[in-house]
């Protein structure tokens, strides 16, 4: 999950980050009342996830209260790269003298963590990294042994920051550890015509497999791209997207994944991943294939079950639910095997349902979903 830059702020200021003073709002006339509080002029940002706002004119130096206020009404709700903007952060303007980038990203490949650092920051580092690619380092960073003065000294060093910098770079490394971040970025880090140093801008962006250890995080701050992931977190259930049109939908993700590839195999594309785990109720089966059956883009089901915990009856009873809610327009093939299989195939058979057949077999069952793609 990538945090809003100013919970990105706020997390530096906790973490001893020297930050400009600010404050976050929805309303114009708000916006007035805090330039006034920050001194009578402000910076106003944007509050949208995504970089480039100075370009596209969500970040605005306003003179006065006034102009804060006409300038917040001006921001709020336009459209950065998709992004419409609900709230913009004021922020205590600088004297720029400098500016510099700073990040510590992991690097998956690698099994550690990077530290990339520029003298020449402010702008985007893509861009730095493609025209001068000498003026941007890039210095491995072990997690076990982490960020100490010296690494971090010899990081500055490297860049050619200021030996100011060196404290930052070590409660940056702070932030990372602590938050269970992914990836951590200042940029701009300034530094004043007075001399001091500044986060003047940061992304952040946490480890969502780390977030039940991270109780300020709640389910509820999570945004998803897409209405389907958003839908099935609600109930709880493990969904992915995929963009294919056999909708999917299995017991353990072990399964789930041979299931996606037999189905590729097949010649079709899986349109999704769903797990809806072991000990599955018929809730959450029938909670499952509503999220799938309401995919336009799902032209056959697959429902492939093998009853460890879960019994196949109690999926068995969460299809047949299910198709009483949600009355599907679409093919559904399901295999049952395992425990209580037997009992699960006589409840549909029983029930009959037109659009319903079932297989004994994964790789009958993917064969037949695939084909029903182009027929259904
Ligand atoms: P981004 O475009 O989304 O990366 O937004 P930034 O917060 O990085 O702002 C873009 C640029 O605006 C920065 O690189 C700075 O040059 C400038 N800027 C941001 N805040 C201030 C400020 O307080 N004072 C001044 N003078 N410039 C600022
Ligand atoms: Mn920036």
């Amino acid at each position: 999950m990538d945090l809003y830059e100013h919970e990105a702020r706020a997390l530096f200021e906790e973490h001893g980050i020297p930050v400009p003073r600010a404050e976050v709002t929805d309303s114009p006339q708000e916006a007035r009342a805090i330039a006034r509080r920050l001194g009578g002029s402000a910076v106003v940002k944007a509050q949208a996830k995504t970089g480039g706002r100075g370009k596209a004119g969500g970040v605005r130096l306003a003179a006065d209260p006034a102009e804060a206020e006409r300038t917040t009404r001006r921001i709020l709700g336009m459209d950065i790269k998709g992004h419409r903007v609900g709230r913009v952060m004021l922020a205590q303007p600088v004297d720029i003298e400098a500016e510099f980038y700073v990040a510590y990203v992991l690097d998956r490949a690698a099994g550690r963590f990077l530290a990339i650092a520029s003298a020449v920051g402010g702008m985007d580092i893509e861009e730095v990294a493609a025209t001068r690619p000498e003026a941007v380092v890039r210095v491995p960073v072990d997690p076990a042994e982490g960020v100490t003065s010296a690494t971090a000294g010899a990081i500055a060093q490297a860049a050619g920051l200021p030996p100011q910098t060196v404290d930052v770079l070590v409660r940056l490394w702070e932030v990372l550890v602590r938050e269970d971040a992914l990836l951590v970025e200042v940029n701009p880090l300034v530094r004043t015509r007075q001399g001091q140093i500044l986060a003047l801008d940061g992304k952040v962006t946490l480890d969502d497999n780390a977030r039940f250890r991270q109780a300020r995080w709640g389910a509820d701050s999570i945004s998803y791209d897409d209405p389907l992931e958003a839908a099935a977190a609600a109930k709880g259930l493990t969904y992915v997207k995929l963009d294919g049109e056999v909708g999917i939908i299995g017991n353990g993700a072990g399964l789930v994944m041979s299931t996606l590839d037999v189905v590729a195999g097949c010649g079709a594309r899986p349109a999704n991943f769903l797990d809806i785990g072991g000990g599955a109720s018929a809730q959450v089966m029938a909670d499952g294939l509503s999220v799938i059956l309401s995919d336009p883009a799902v032209k056959s089901v697959l429902v492939n079950v093998f009853g460890g915990i879960t019994a196949c009856d109690a999926v068995a009873d969460g299809i047949v639910r299910a198709l009483d809610e949600v009355r599907p327009t679409k093919p559904l093939v399901v295999r049952l095997d395992g425990n209580n299989a037997a009992c699960g195939r006589t409840v549909l058979d029983e029930h009959a349902h037109p659009l319903v057949e079932q297989a004994t077999t994964m790789d009958g069952a993917a064969r037949r979903a695939a084909a029903l793609v182009n027929t259904g």
